[in-house]
C-alpha cells in the first residue's frame, strides 16, 4: 500500500516506480497537461485505451470539492474570516495547486487498474529493458 502512494504522489510509473508520468515538474506550469504515452523506463503504456481518464475526473472532482469545503470552512468558522477572503484564499490556494492534483487524480487512477511490478522493476534496474522513447500527448 505504502508502494502505492509513492508511485501516486511521486508521479511516477505504476508498474516500476522508475518513469515518470509527465515531462515537466507540477509547478513549473510549462506545459500542464502533456503527459507521456508510455513509461520511459519499462514502456508501460499510460493510455491503455481512449477516454481511459474519464474517470480520473471523478476522483479529481471528490477530491477538490472536499479540499475546497474544507478550507473554507476552516477559515470562516475557526479562523473567523471573512466569507470573500475566505473565499479568495481558496481561489490562490486552488491556483496554485491545481496541476498538481489533475496530474494526482491521473496518477491515482492509472494506480486502480496497474500495480507495482518488482521484476520490471529490476529489469529497469539491470537495464536489460529496450523502451522507445515516449512521445509526449496534450490530451485533456
Ligand atoms: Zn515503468
Amino acid at each position: 500500500m505504502a508502494s502505492k502512494f509513492y508511485s501516486i504522489f511521486s508521479l511516477k510509473c505504476p508498474t516500476c516506480h522508475r518513469g515518470d508520468l509527465f515531462p515537466t515538474g507540477s509547478f513549473s506550469f510549462d506545459r500542464p497537461f502533456a503527459q507521456y504515452t508510455h513509461c520511459p523506463a519499462c514502456g508501460q503504456r499510460y493510455f491503455p485505451e481512449p477516454g481511459f481518464y474519464y474517470g480520473a475526473m471523478f476522483i479529481s472532482y471528490i477530491g477538490s470539492g472536499f479540499f475546497c469545503l474544507g478550507v473554507v470552512m476552516f477559515l470562516r468558522w475557526v479562523l473567523g474570516w471573512s466569507m470573500l477572503a475566505s473565499f479568495l484564499v481558496l481561489i490562490a490556494i486552488v491556483g496554485i495547486l491545481f496541476v498538481w492534483w489533475f496530474r494526482v487524480s491521473r496518477s491515482a487512477y492509472l494506480n486502480l487498474v496497474y500495480g507495482y511490478r518488482p521484476e520490471v522493476a529490476a529489469s529497469v534496474e539491470a537495464g536489460t529493458l529496450k523502451v522507445a522513447p515516449p512521445e509526449t500527448v496534450n490530451q485533456t
